[in-house]
C-alpha cells in the first residue's frame, strides 16, 4: 500500500537520501531507527510532503507522486498527504485553541465537517488517548505528555491510513513517556493504520515493531523483523549502533 522507489533528496550538495526503496503492507508498524542525523526525518517528512523529494516516487494507496524536474501539482500533493497524518517529537498545537479545539481543527477547517459533528468525534479521540477530562484545557495547562496524546489525537482526527510519529517521546520527561507509549502500542494492534515510527526507544520498538529498519547516512542498512533486527543484526553499522546503547 506504501511504495517507495529510489527515493532521493538533497539540500543544495547535501545528499541526504540516497536511493531509498521500500515497501509497506497496510496496518504494518514500521520502527525507523538509526544515528543523529542518518535521514530519519527528513525520510518521513518526504512521507507527509513537509518535504518535496529530488528525485524517485511515493505511492500511498492509489495516489502516486513522481518526483523530478518537473515540481508536482499543489492538487496532488494534496492528494498524497491527506492520506498521512504527523505526529512531532514537539507536538506542535495550536497554543490559542483548547485540547478539543485542537482536534476538531481539521476536521472543520479541511474536511469540512461541522463543528457539532467534528466536536462529538473529537470527543471521542480524547477519551481514546485518556484526556476526556482535559478537553478544555489550553496546551500551556497541559504536561508534554497531555499534549503528544492530544497530537496523536488530532492526527487520529484526519483518519489517515498512515501514522507518521517522529521521536513522540523523545521532548518528555521519563516519568511522562510510558504514558504516551501505551497510546501508541494500542494503537498498534489495532493493525487497520499503518503506522512508522522514528524513535530511540529500542525496547518500545522491538515490542511493537513488525519490521525495523535501520537508517544511515541516507540510507536503509538493514531491514527485517524486530528479532532479526535486534537479535541478530547481520550488518556491522547496525551492531555497533545496538551495542553502543546497552
Ligand atoms: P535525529 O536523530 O537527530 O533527529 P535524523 O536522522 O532525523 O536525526 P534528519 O533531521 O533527517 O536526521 O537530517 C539529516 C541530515 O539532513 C542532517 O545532516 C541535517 O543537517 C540535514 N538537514 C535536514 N533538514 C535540512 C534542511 N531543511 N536544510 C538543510 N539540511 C537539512
Ligand atoms: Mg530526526
Amino acid at each position: 500500500m506504501i511504495e517507495i522507489k529510489n527515493l532521493r533528496k538533497s539540500f543544495g550538495k547535501l545528499d541526504v537520501l540516497h536511493d531509498i526503496d521500500l515497501t509497506v503492507e497496510q496496518g504494518e508498524v514500521i520502527a525507523i531507527i538509526g544515528p543523529s542525523g542518518s535521514g530519519k526525518s527528513t525520510f518521513l517528512r518526504c512521507l507527509n510532503s513537509l518535504e518535496t523529494p529530488t528525485a524517485g516516487s511515493i505511492k500511498i494507496g492509489a495516489h502516486t507522486l513522481k518526483f523530478n524536474d518537473k515540481k508536482p501539482k499543489e492538487r496532488e500533493i494534496r492528494s498524497l498527504r491527506s492520506q498521512t497524518a504527523m505526529v512531532f517529537q514537539s507536538f506542535n498545537l495550536f497554543p490559542h485553541l483548547t485540547a478539543l479545539e485542537n482536534v476538531m481543527e481539521g476536521l472543520v477547517t479541511v474536511q469540512r465537517i461541522s463543528r457539532e459533528t467534528a466536536s462529538t468525534q473529537a470527543k471521542g479521540l480524547l477519551e481514546k488517548v485518556g484526556l476526556a477530562q482535559k478537553q478544555d484545557a489550553f496546551p500551556i495547562q497541559l504536561s508534554g505528555g497531555q499534549q503528544q496524546r492530544v497530537a496523536i489525537a488530532r492526527a487520529l482526527a484526519m483518519n489517515p491510513s498512515v501514522l507518521l510519529l517522529d521521536e513522540p517521546t523523545s521532548a518528555l520527561d521519563p516519568e511522562l513517556v510510558g504514558g504516551v507509549l501505551a497510546i501508541i502500542r494500542e494503537l498498534s494492534k489495532d493493525k487497520t493504520q499503518t503506522m512508522m515510527i522514528v524513535t530511540h526507544e529500542m525496547n518500545f520498538a522491538r515490542e511493537v515493531a513488525d519490521r525495523v529498519i535501520f537508517m544511515d547516512e541516507g540510507k536503509i542498512i538493514e531491514m527485517g523483523t524486530s528479532d532479526e533486527v535486534f537479535g541478530h543484526p547481520t550488518h556491522a553499522r547496525t551492531k555497533q549502533f545496538l551495542d553502543q546503547l546497552y
